[in-house]
């Protein structure tokens, strides 16, 4: 761990990390033998009969692989305040709410100081690898960073996001202070209890300093374009604030408004510096490094679901580069971005083997065995150096926190090796997202199919903003029905071609051949008037969501009636695909 800021050597980190990665098959032996011997008193571990082995061969052959339901019953007896060796030897005193947008319920993680660590280390090989590529001295970030409620579980321990946990852990502000990165907001406005009255405050402390921000960041991209979506909507309010060293009266929670105070100050000059050039900016193009002329980057994870907001952050950065930041989960990390340089749409994850044990399930030879008809009750995972370039995997966590042989849910690619660790794309959640009956269409087949169709509206000048998808049993056959939540109005003509090619582009034969055959009917498009997604996201912070952790949900399940209910009463148009042939 980092105690002493002077300390931070880029050179040495990168140094380690290679030293580590070239022998990462040892590694990770030595990482579950860890595990398993700081944890060997818990009770799951105990019952299974490990009887101290702590060898990867017993491991597997003792512990089977579970989802987060398996794990439920032990994680609530924790949550209620049963301090006995649970999942870990020591006692969990802090949970994690994992976003669980997809599943559309938060889900409870143990948390502890030793996934604090592996956070650092993480968050300081990410660091390590981007300052070789753009170095920032003594870097000051605009970062929209927020902290969600923490509270008290029945059984006394405290919860939050783990971004919260994170954010506010002594840990967590020695690295900062060590790699010289500081956020150029006060920590009032990060900790604030309104996320709106933070995001104004997070633009405006930006503004203020505008020629030290060295770089733009938040968790996910979805965050930045949100931020910048806002500053669309409220920048003439903000240069008001400048020039008259006055907040805004919107503004009421106390903390923040005592912590501004010290910031703000009369800028006649500034505020008409920004007024220029906002005023002379027709569509935001470029806005950040316009406002930012020192910023070398925009940072955040950018990947899964996080694509569809990449076009609209690279509107916004102009030319400044899009780095994608590292790969892990409430539950434990993963990997970290190694080649900064890489677009978005190409990065990778480096898995970093002390972070946790990885195993991966090979997809496709689990496909070839039920084309067979054979059952695959039994996946057979591999290690993490033995995965095979370009196969995909179902990734499998053991990680300090007291997960075992864990399930995460993700899909991720091989797209190479750096030394002997594998370096990893993310694909997809491997939860199945739209099916009514032998379709599967996961998270990126919307995805592809809402791509391929919002190129027909690029002509019109037209973007979608957001989008999501639900099945509608409610009429027989059951069919698709896509959400779209448009930046302007569109004709008709185009929104029907857009439905027409959303309903071809899901191509997998499932889908196709109950198309052809009206198993599955045809799909609908629903236009969603402005703010729709607005208010999606409103309603996740009500219900003690974290904005920083905020991915949109890709499907709405129809038992889900509070977000059904705000996508239906906020439908404009829709349309349905033409026969299908
Ligand atoms: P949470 O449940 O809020 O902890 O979110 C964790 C999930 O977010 C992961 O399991 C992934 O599905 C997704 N995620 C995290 N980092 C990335 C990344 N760099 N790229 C794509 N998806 C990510």
């Amino acid at each position: 761990m980092i105690e002493n800021m002077e300390e931070f050597n880029t050179e040495k980190v990168i140094n380690e990390f290679e030293i580590m990665t070239k022998d990462a098959g040892r590694i990770q032996t030595e990482t579950l033998r860890k595990i398993l011997e700081d944890n060997g008193e818990a009770e799951y571990l105990q019952k299974l009969g490990l009887n101290g082995r702590t060898d990867p061969e017993s491991f597997k052959a003792c512990v089977p692989l579970v989802n987060h339901s398996d794990l439920e019953p032990y994680i609530q007896r924790m949550v209620d305040g049963d301090t006995s060796p649970i999942l870990t030897g020591k006692p969990i005193t802090t949970i994690s709410l994992s976003s669980g947008t997809t599943q559309g319920k938060s889900k409870y993680v143990p948390f502890n100081d030793e996934l604090l660590e592996t956070t650092m280390q993480i968050y300081r090989t990410s660091f390590a690898f981007r300052n070789r590529e753009y170095p920032i001295h003594n870097g000051m970030g605009l970062q929209f960073i927020y902290s969600s409620k923490q509270f008290k579980t029945a059984g006394g321990l405290s919860a939050g996001t783990a971004t919260t946990n994170v954010f506010r852990s002594q840990q967590f502000k020695n690295t900062m202070k060590a790699i010289k990165s500081r956020s150029s907001s006060p920590e009032e406005v990060i900790f604030g209890p309104d996320f709106y009255q933070s995001l104004y405050c997070h633009l405006l402390c930006g503004l203020i300093n505008r020629d030290e921000v060295q770089f733009v960041n938040s968790t996910f991209a979805h965050s930045i374009v949100y931020a910048f979506r806002t500053f669309e909507q409220v920048w003439e309010e903000l240069c008001s604030d400048i020039r008259d060293g006055v907040l805004t009266s919107r503004i009421t929670v106390p903390s923040i408004r005592t912590a501004m105070s010290k910031i703000l100050e009369p800028n006649p000059e500034l505020a008409d510096l920004i007024y220029e050039k906002c005023s002379g900016l027709s569509n935001w193009y470029g806005i950040i490094p316009s406002l930012f002329p020192n910023a070398k980057f925009v940072l955040g994870i950018m990947t899964g679901s996080m694509e569809p907001y990449v076009k609209k952050l690279r509107h916004y950065a102009g030319e400044l580069p899009l780095l994608s930041a590292e790969y892990g989960a409430s539950e434990g990390w993963i990997g970290a971005n190694i080649n900064p340089k890489l677009p978005p749409e190409l990065a990778t994850f480096a898995v970093v083997p002390n972070v946790g044990f990885f195993e991966f399930i090979p997809l496709r030879a689990n496909i070839e065995d039920q084309e067979k008809g054979e059952l695959v009750s039994d996946p057979k995972p591999v290690g993490l150096t033995e995965v095979k370039v370009g196969e995909e995997y179902e990734i499998i966590l053991t990680s300090c926190g007291g997960l075992y042989r864990y399930r995460l849910g993700d899909v991720v690619k091989v797209a190479g090796f750096h030394n002997s660790t594998p370096e990893l794309q993310f694909v997809c959640r491997k939860n199945l997202l739209l099916t009514i009956n032998i379709d599967k269409n996961t998270e990126k087949d919307l995805q592809l199919a809402v791509d391929a169709a919002a190129k027909l509206l690029a002509n019109e000048k037209l973007d979608v903003i957001d989008f999501t998808s639900q099945v509608d049993f409610s009429i027989e056959p059951g069919h698709y029905v896509i959400y779209w939540e448009l930046s302007d109005e569109a004709n008709n003509e185009v929104l029907k071609e857009c439905c027409n090619c959303l309903d071809r582009s899901f191509v997998d034969a499932g889908y196709v051949s109950s198309r052809k055959v009206n198993s599955i009917g045809a799909l609908e498009l629903r236009v969603v008037g402005r703010g729709t997604f607005q208010k999606i996201l409103d309603r996740s912070v009500k219900l003690g969501g974290a904005v920083s952790q905020f991915k949109t949900p890709r499907c709405i399940a129809p038992a889900n009636k509070g977000l059904s209910q705000v996508l239906r009463d906020n439908v404009v148009k829709s349309y349905f695909s033409t026969a299908f042939v």
